[in-house]
């Protein structure tokens, strides 16, 4: 029979890791099992933004995360969770490595972000390249930035980046953006703005950081380049939950639905972090909605 925990934590990144404190500071039989330690956390250059810790690279502020959950003991698990079944009051949680069951499950398996997949991207992730304008729109000061993309996430991040840049060029594959148009509208009109439709970026370029961009005219068959400083991919995001969304309900975007206690619509599963219909993907959100999550378990097992 598989061993049986309390609580199953789905991931290790900033919500997983800060659920998983929470669990093994309220004593209760807690594994923590994730395909990697960190999550995205890892994939960022620095952080500014974390409360308490500065200027930090990723890297640095992943491994605080997992010394402090460590501190506590907590057992972690490398696998990769690929489904998990409701069986009565309990839940079976079949990994690469093995299957355990849990009397609740917290899913902080978060997301990845869509990305253009042209040449000069990947090298320079963090190194102009970004995913993220909450991140990094400090950074664009006096910068000429392009941001890719035609919804709402594209056109909230140019807005933002106006407060800074000197210049913003919004690059959108198709003739008409999706954003809301009153967004559209507002953002367009600045004279910081520079719309281009039906163009598609081909190529980012740069040696240790971006210095331009090569867009194709979908009209012309065209090339051209451009110089810019930074590169705001804004293209949406996958949500990493295939093991658990036959058992939750999801929001038109895919993502998990949760109440103000982090609950899902499964009693017993619990969700935290970019994984969830929150609006604001930042690592101290993840973190909050973690120990969140972790407490709420804490009170539903006392009741069951
Ligand atoms: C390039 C970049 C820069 C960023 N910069 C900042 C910033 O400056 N400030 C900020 O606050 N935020 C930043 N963010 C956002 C921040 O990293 C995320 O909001 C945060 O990491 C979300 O935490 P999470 O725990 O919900 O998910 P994640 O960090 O995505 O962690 C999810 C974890 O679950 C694991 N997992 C997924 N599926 C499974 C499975 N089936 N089985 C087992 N494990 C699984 C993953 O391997 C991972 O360890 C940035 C993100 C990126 C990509």
């Amino acid at each position: 029979m598989a061993e049986l925990y309390d609580v199953v934590i789905v991931g290790a990144g900033p919500a997983g890791l800060s659920a998983a404190i929470y669990c093994m500071r309220k004593m209760l039989k807690t594994v923590v099992i994730s395909k990697d330690v960190g999550g995205q956390v890892v994939l960022t250059g620095s952080i500014e933004n974390y409360l308490g810790y500065g200027n930090k690279s990723g890297m640095e502020l992943a491994g605080i995360f997992e010394a402090q959950a460590k501190e506590f003991g907590t057992p972690m698990v490398m696998a990769e969770v690929e489904r998990i079944e409701a069986e009565g009051d309990e839940f079976l949680i079949r990994t690469t490595g093995a299957e355990l069951r849990a009397r609740a499950v917290i899913a902080t398996g978060g997301s990845s972000y869509k990305m253009l997949d042209v040449p000069g991207e990947g090298e320079l992730l963090g190194r102009g390249v970004s995913v993220c304008a909450t991140c990094d729109a400090p950074f664009s000061k006096d910068r000429i930035v392009a941001v890719v993309g035609g919804g709402n996430a594209a056109f909230q991040s140019a807005e933002l980046l106006t407060k800074y840049a000197k210049k913003v060029y919004i690059i959108h594959r198709r003739q008409s953006f999706r954003a809301d148009e009153i967004l559209i509208q507002r953002v367009g009109k600045s004279r910081y703005v520079e719309l281009l439709t039906e163009t598609c970026v081909v190529e980012i370029t740069g040696s240790r950081k971006v210095d331009g961009i090569v867009l194709l005219d979908m009209k012309t068959n065209g090339r051209r380049r451009l110089d810019v400083d930074m590169v705001f991919v804004e293209v949406g995001r996958v949500m990493k939950l295939d093991y658990v969304k036959h058992l939750v309900e999801t929001n038109e975007i895919g993502q998990i639905r949760v109440d103000r206690e982090q609950k899902t619509s499964r009693k017993g599963i619990f969700a935290a972090g970019d994984i969830t219909d929150r609006k604001y993907g930042q690592a101290i959100i993840a973190a909050g909605d973690g120990a969140v999550a972790a407490l709420s378990v804490y009170d539903y097992l006392r009741e069951l």
